[in-house]
């Protein structure tokens, strides 16, 4: 297989001509649920052991092409999407552990994160410790026995504090813990938290991703085995599948990722130079 730059896998993953029809442009499919060839080929799609949709609330092909788009872009074996960022936190979150487990998190945090972690999971038992995660010895020092999972967001939304996730990955699986980054303001375009040893990359796809404020979504991506399991607790069972018409606008988005970036990054650079040079201006934080 010859190996393709980011760009071109912006562009071109994920999407296959239409065997149906041929179209290059693969059509949406809105389709709530899909027929079965007979009752062999719906046993073996509800065992697994057959591939093609049942029921589009746990696998529909407009949204598996934007997973696949992603997965690539992510390097991940897997990826799923979800109706919302916030629906991605909340299933990347509740996979693995179970009342009276623990959660390390970081102290910046998007705001409903910090309110489901405060909030909604420990009224279930969900225990958290909130530390500045910037500093890898705090996140060693709250590790406990019933830690199941690191959740960081770096570069945090909207303090943009930066967490080092290779050392802070090294700390999780010490500990027998899963990482979980929310990777939505680096986008992987500049950071892909897997290959620095995360198991679980999570954006809201809301953001840059989509990157033209017309669908709300959310996506994770890791491991096969790991991202079945975020299926499962998101998608399937918690019914917060990703549309498939915001599954297009966002795959749609997704192939300018690439220009928006190094435009998006140029202007920001542009505008700290300006402001770094200003004497008006002083550093806040
Ligand atoms: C916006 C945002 C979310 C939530 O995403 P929604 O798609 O709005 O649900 C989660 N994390 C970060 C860092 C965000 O900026």
């Amino acid at each position: 297989m010859t190996e393709r730059r980011f760009d071109t896998l912006a562009v071109h993953a994920g999407e296959e001509p239409d065997p149906a029809t041929g179209a290059l442009d693969p059509p949406v499919v809105l389709s709530s649920a899909f027929a079965f060839a007979d009752a062999e080929d719906a046993a073996g799609r509800f065992e697994g052991t057959r591939s093609g949709p049942i029921y589009t609330r746990w696998r529909n092909p407009s949204v598996e092409a934007l997973e696949r788009k992603i997965a690539a872009l992510e390097g991940a074996e897997s990826c799923v999407a979800l109706a919302s960022g916030m629906a991605a936190v909340h299933a990347a979150l509740t996979a693995f552990p179970a009342a009276g487990d623990h959660v390390v998190a970081g102290g910046s945090l998007y705001a409903e994160t910090a309110r489901l972690l405060r909030g909604h999971l420990a009224r279930f038992g969900l225990e958290t410790s909130f530390v500045d995660t910037t500093d890898p010895s705090a996140v060693e020092a709250a590790m406990t026995p019933r830690t199941r999972v690191v959740y960081v967001e770096t570069p945090a939304n909207p303090t943009l504090a930066i967490t080092d996730i290779a050392e802070v990955a090294r700390i999780a699986h010490e500990h027998g813990a899963r990482l979980v980054v929310d990777s939505t303001f680096a986008t992987p375009y500049h950071q892909r938290p897997l290959a620095l040893g995360a198991d679980l990359a999570v954006h809201s796809a809301t953001k840059a991703l989509g990157g033209h404020g017309d669908a709300i979504g959310g996506v994770v991506s890791g491991a096969w085995a790991d991202v079945e399991c975020v299926r499962e607790e998101g998608v399937r069972t918690c019914g917060a599948p990703l549309a498939p018409l915001s599954a297009m606008l966002i795959a749609r988005g997704v192939r300018t990722l690439a220009l928006r970036m190094e435009r998006a990054s140029a202007s920001a650079l542009a505008l700290a130079e300006r402001l770094a040079g200003d004497p008006r201006v002083e550093r806040g934080l």
